[in-house]
């Protein structure tokens, strides 16, 4: 059975950004067509996009506890990339870069 490592459940680094924008329903016209198209057809970015779905449900719950509009983008960041290293390290994987 293969299991992908978690660090592979990321879009490809030249689409994170337009990935996030896309499932923020922030793209119109022809990049929110690229990128759907893009995440139709790259195994990777397909698999990743559950993955920033979950994480943003997170942070939109995070957002909506009273206070939660006092995060900084900063904190924000720390708390995701806390998340991150946690579902790392349960997936029982060695992080690794590429
Ligand atoms: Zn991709």
């Amino acid at each position: 059975m293969f299991k992908q490592d978690p660090d592979d459940l990321k879009p490809c680094p030249h689409m994170e950004t337009w990935v996030s924008a896309w499932l923020d329903g922030a793209l119109t016209g022809l990049m929110r067509w690229y990128t759907e198209w893009h995440v139709a057809h790259c195994p990777r970015c397909t698999d990743a996009v559950p993955v920033l779905r979950a994480l943003r449900a997170r942070l939109r719950r995070l957002s909506e506890t009273p206070g939660g509009e006092a995060l900084t983008p900063e904190r924000r960041a720390a708390v995701v990339s806390g998340w991150e290293r946690a579902d790392q390290a349960s997936g029982g994987a060695a992080p690794s870069e590429s």
